[in-house]
């Protein structure tokens, strides 16, 4: 006898089933494929519902492999880790490899390694993670870096690229020469045999585009970049800022390879003298440290140093002879090409009424700067605010380089600047 008909076992198709089925066009088959699939489904959705897992994209198991109870376990059995650092490591590369750790303040141990840390992973030298009971070595830890230098490291890159740089043209190929090329190309210095320039000092008067520069060259490149601030390694305790240095050094080490830029350096460079009271400035000793690590008796890897200043005169001889900074390039005051171009820059967003001479207002803006120009554009917006008009008119930009190149004369401090021409 044939057993009862249910879902693992449906009954068979008869004939008149097949009949049935012919008229919409369907094979006998057909029909228990679908029969199968939808029973597949079925079954399926009460899988789901029984584990009560939902469509989500958090990525935990099902609950039904959760366990909680020895999860919990593990929760308060697990204690804060203490750090410590591995001085030394006794018959190294045997299987009864000790290691001396010193933890601060308390005292000096030799332990083993715990369950989940392997012989490779620990250095001598190195931070490590150790229990609180036998001290035992549980996990490598990154080598200890001030907060505010690690703050340094830009990580959005800026929206400035070459383009928005006006005139510069040989200052931007100097500049990607040194940057982009080593980093590249290095196999090109490679095969001529000569170590690629380390670093490069932009100097020039204020507001020249120096600064801009420096964030067109972290836009482009997919390097790390970290931006110092000459007056930030000026700190209040003796040997602060030398050590900031080097940990900076470090930290780019330790990237696969690495910009550092140090904006306004004359906060920390300036030539070294004696002020008459015996001491020695700290002040001095950073720039040392920076002397000391552009040498690189540590290998310095695929680091490159910019930084820009006012005053080069004022920098220290050590500073900028070559091979440390090798390159030197100067911005000076934007030609008349320059400055229509740095016009059309700054005016690209603006709504500015059609056919503006733009190298007229170059023409009328001799010895300006690129913060000049965009000063210009800004005052003319403000002209045609100030009119209540949608449009900035050829009109406005005249008057604004009348208030602006005339009226702030007193105040440039171009001459000045370009002292050490
Ligand atoms: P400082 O030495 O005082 O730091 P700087 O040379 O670094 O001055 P920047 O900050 O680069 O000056 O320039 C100030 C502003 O002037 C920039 O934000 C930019 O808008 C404008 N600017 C300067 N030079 C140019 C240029 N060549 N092209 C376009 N804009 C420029």
């Amino acid at each position: 006898m044939s057993p009862e008909p249910d879902e693992k076992n449906p009954r068979p198709l008869d004939e008149d089933d097949i009949a049935l089925l012919k008229t919409y066009g369907l094979g006998p088959y057909s029909a228990s494929i679908k029969k199968v699939e939808k029973g597949i489904k079925e079954k399926a959705k009460t899988i789901n519902d029984l584990c009560g897992i939902k469509e989500s994209d958090t990525g935990l198991a099902q609950p039904s492999e959760w366990d909680l109870v020895s999860d919990k376990k593990v929760m308060q059995e697990e204690q804060p880790l203490q750090a410590a650092r591995c001085t030394k490591i006794i018959n190294p590369n045997t299987d009864d490899a000790k290691y001396v750790i010193n933890v601060k303040q308390i005292a000096k141990f030799v332990v083993g390694l715990g369950d989940k840390v392997s012989p490779t992973d620990i250095e001598e030298g190195m931070r490590v993670g150790v229990d609180r009971n036998k001290y035992q070595i549980q996990i490598p830890l990154p080598p200890k870096i001030d907060p505010s230098v690690t703050m340094m490291t830009v990580e959005e890159k800026p929206d400035v690229t070459y383009n928005d740089v006006g005139g510069c043209k040989a200052q931007i190929e100097k500049m990607r020469e040194v940057v982009e090329l080593p980093m590249l190309h290095p196999e090109k210095f490679v095969k001529l045999g000569i170590d690629p320039p380390k670093g490069v000092l932009c100097y020039g008067p204020p507001g020249t585009g120096k600064t801009l520069l420096a964030r067109a060259v972290a836009n482009r490149t997919d390097a790390c970049f970290i931006r110092v601030i000459g007056s930030e390694l000026v700190q209040k305790y003796v040997g602060e800022g030398a050590r900031m240095v080097r940990e900076l050094f470090e930290m780019a080490r330790s990237k696969k390879a690495c910009i550092i830029f140090f904006d306004e350096v004359d906060a920390i460079g300036g030539a070294r003298f004696d002020d008459g009271a015996g001491g020695d400035n700290e002040v001095q000793r950073t720039m040392l440290e920076i002397v000391n690590q552009l040498d690189g008796f540590d290998a310095r890897g695929n680091i490159k140093v910019l930084m820009a200043t006012n005053r080069p005169d004022t920098l220290d001889p050590a500073l900028l002879r070559p091979g440390r900074l090798d390159r030197k390039v100067e911005f000076g005051l934007p030609d008349l090409e320059g400055r229509t171009q740095i016009f059309n820059i700054h005016t690209r967003t603006m709504n500015c009424e059609r056919g503006i001479r733009f190298e007229l207002l170059a023409r009328l803006c001799p010895n300006s700067t690129g913060a000049d120009i965009r000063s210009v554009c800004t005052e003319a917006g403000m002209y045609a605010i100030r009119a209540r008009r949608k449009t900035v008119t050829e009109k406005d930009f005249l008057d604004a380089v009348d208030k602006v190149v005339k009226g702030y004369k007193k105040f440039s401090a171009t001459p000045k600047y370009m002292v050490y021409n």
